[in-house]
């Protein structure tokens, strides 16, 4: 912004010089109408004065009461100097002898100006007038009639019946007023002149340091706070300065604060988990971080609040949450995509408690929604593993509890299922005992250093009497040298006791089993590989999951729980190892597990 540009004549300086030159002109108006004023009064007072000395030296007083022809012979012709003296009579004086009881002028000076009209002026004077009522003719004002200007006298002659009129022409004194006037007229425009500079130099003095001021202040608008003006009196305006200091560094630390806690927020709102959008009272976006476009799996947001309900079909309207209760929040669950997303919305308020906008805090819950998922799984999976043997339990020792007892080879046949299948219950609870130490960390690990080679060659021998029963080939390869492992040997036992009794499972009559042992950078494994059923491509991410089979009725027969990789994995990870299977539908598998050397 151009600070030059700002208007000179709403300016605080023209403002000044103008009261300086209204103040000169009430100034010089007022001392020209006084001075006109005792002019006059000055000229009048002579004029009075004049009349009165002649009054007194005539020797008229209240008592008088001269005859006509006595007045006249005193004043007229023959007497008329001295009746001039007697009334300072001069040029622009004069003189008229009324009687009032007839309103008859006796006598009047010659020279007196207008005489055409000067009956009907006397018959209108107020001093006349004021005379004829009783009172005294002294009003000192000038009267003016047409274009005569003048004063007037009138004085009843002691008691008599006639009227002294006296008239004071103003030309005496015009002249005079008009230089009067002319000076006054130029000393008014001398002291605008002068007042216009003064005023313009004294009232720089008061508007330098404010628009100075006013600088530095734009300059704190536009962000910047480092603004120091130097007090230069200890008056108002060095006072204005000192506050304007001391609110300039006020505020550049409160703006400093305000602007730490915002990156603080900005920080925590870009890099929190959960999405955060706020919409302003009228709905509109105000804010939306990284987190929430993730996972509206979206770049840019533009709905406002009743289209972004609308869009994902969240049922709730701006008027609901605004009249919600305080501190209180309403949440709904939603699926985006393939994500189960819980929103919270809540009502944010200014200081009165009015609303100012709502927040709504995304969170995605589509794990936890996962894991409820499996549990809820885990608990119908084993609720019906349980409930399988134990219906055949319970089937058969009816059966025998109704008369099957009596034939010894059913009773033995249908016991040895009751047997089987307790067998398998318990295995099923062995198993699930196991995961659950293990997922509870309550798993007691027997650490020790071991050879691996001999372990996984001591189960090869330990399966190959199954394999044998299933006329399986069952080879054992050691590739290179095995370093020894640090671990709990049951537990690696039980893994690859695991693998193997899988692979003779689900591998046909006649298949072919291969174990290979051997050593990859820091880790050991062994891979097993069969020509067995092979696993579906879809299935082979789940194997490893809680009583996934991928052929329920088959595995079960096979007296499988469904749980032995998912104990193997956990036992493979606990050992910061590694299990993986490889499958080709029909073709056979390979599991492989890899665990770290002892250094
Ligand atoms: P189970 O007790 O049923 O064998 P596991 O957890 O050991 O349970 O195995 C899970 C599932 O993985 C099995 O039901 C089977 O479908 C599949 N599976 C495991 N090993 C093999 C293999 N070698 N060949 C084919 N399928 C296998």
């Amino acid at each position: 912004m151009n600070f030059r540009r700002f208007n000179l004549i709403g300016s605080l300086q023209w403002r000044l010089v103008t009261i300086f030159i209204l103040l000169t002109f009430v100034l010089m108006i007022s001392a020209g109408i006084s001075l006109n004023y005792f002019v006059e009064n000055f000229y009048y007072d002579t004029f009075k004065a004049g009349i009165e000395n002649g009054f007194e030296y005539w020797g008229i007083d209240s008592n008088a009461n001269p005859k006509k022809e006595e007045i006249l012979e005193y004043l007229t012709a023959n007497n008329k100097a001295n009746a001039m003296s007697l009334f300072s009579i001069n040029n622009f004086r004069s003189f008229t002898v009324i009687d009032m009881k007839t309103n008859e002028i006796l006598y009047t000076d010659e020279r007196m100006p207008y005489r055409e009209t000067l009956g009907q002026d006397i018959q209108s004077s107020r001093n006349y007038l004021a005379v004829l009522a009783g009172k005294a003719g002294d009003q000192g004002k000038l009267i003016r009639i047409g274009d005569k200007v003048f004063f007037d006298y009138a004085r009843r002659i002691g008691n008599s019946d006639y009227v002294l009129y006296f008239r004071y022409d103003r030309e005496e004194w015009a002249g005079a007023m008009r230089a009067f006037n002319k000076i006054i007229r130029l000393s008014f425009v001398i002291a605008v002149i002068l007042s216009m500079i003064f005023g313009y130099a004294l009232s720089k003095t008061i508007t330098v340091p404010i628009v100075n001021l006013m600088h530095k202040a734009r300059k704190m608008a536009s962000g910047d706070f480092d603004q120091v003006v130097e007090v230069k009196s200890d008056d108002e305006i060095g006072k204005l300065t000192r506050t304007f200091n001391f609110m300039a560094k006020e505020l550049k630390n409160t703006l400093n604060q305000i602007s730490r806690e915002k990156s603080k927020i900005e920080t925590i709102l870009n890099f929190m988990t959960d999405g955060v959008i706020a919409f302003d009272v009228n709905g509109a976006v105000i804010h939306i971080n990284p987190a929430a476009k993730r996972i509206l799996k979206i770049d840019e947001f533009s709905l406002d609040f009743n289209d972004f309900s609308k869009k994902y079909d969240l049922g709730v309207s701006i008027e609901e949450i605004k009249y919600l209760e305080k501190y209180s929040t309403k949440e709904v669950i939603t699926d985006i995509g393939e994500k189960f997303v819980r929103i919270c919305f809540a009502l944010f308020t200014d200081k009165e408690n009015n609303a100012e906008g709502i927040i709504a805090v995304l969170h995605d819950i589509t794990e936890e929604q996962k894991l409820e998922n499996m549990r809820k799984e885990f608990v119908a999976n084993v609720s019906h593993e349980l409930r399988t043997p134990l219906t055949s339990i319970k089937s058969y020792s009816e059966t025998l509890l109704d008369g099957a007892l009596e034939d010894r080879e059913t009773a033995e046949k249908f016991l040895g299922v009751i047997n089987s299948e307790a067998d398998r219950m318990t295995r099923l609870v062995k198993d699930l005992l196991q995961l659950s130490r293990l997922d509870n960390k309550q798993m007691k690990w027997n650490m020790q250093e071991f050879s691996f080679e001999d372990l996984v060659k001591s189960c090869v021998e330990k399966v190959r009497f199954s394999s044998n029963e299933k006329k399986q080939i069952l080879e054992c390869f050691t590739i290179g040298e095995i370093s020894n492992i640090v671990g709990d040997k049951d537990r690696i036992e039980q893994v690859i006791l695991n693998i193997l009794t899988n692979a003779i499972k689900y591998t046909p009559v006649e298949g072919k089993i291969m174990v290979y042992i051997g050593k990859m950078y820091g880790d050991v494994y062994v891979k097993v590989a069969d020509s067995g059923i092979g696993i579906p491509k879809e299935d082979l991410d789940r194997v490893f999951e809680r009583f996934y089979r991928t052929d329920k009725a088959r595995s079960r027969e096979m007296g499988g729980t469904g749980l032995g990789l998912a104990i193997a994995k956990e036992i493979v990870e606990a050992h910061n190892g590694k299990i993986s299977v490889s499958s080709e539908l029909g073709k056979g598998t390979e599991v492989t597990v890899k665990l770290p050397v002892c250094n």
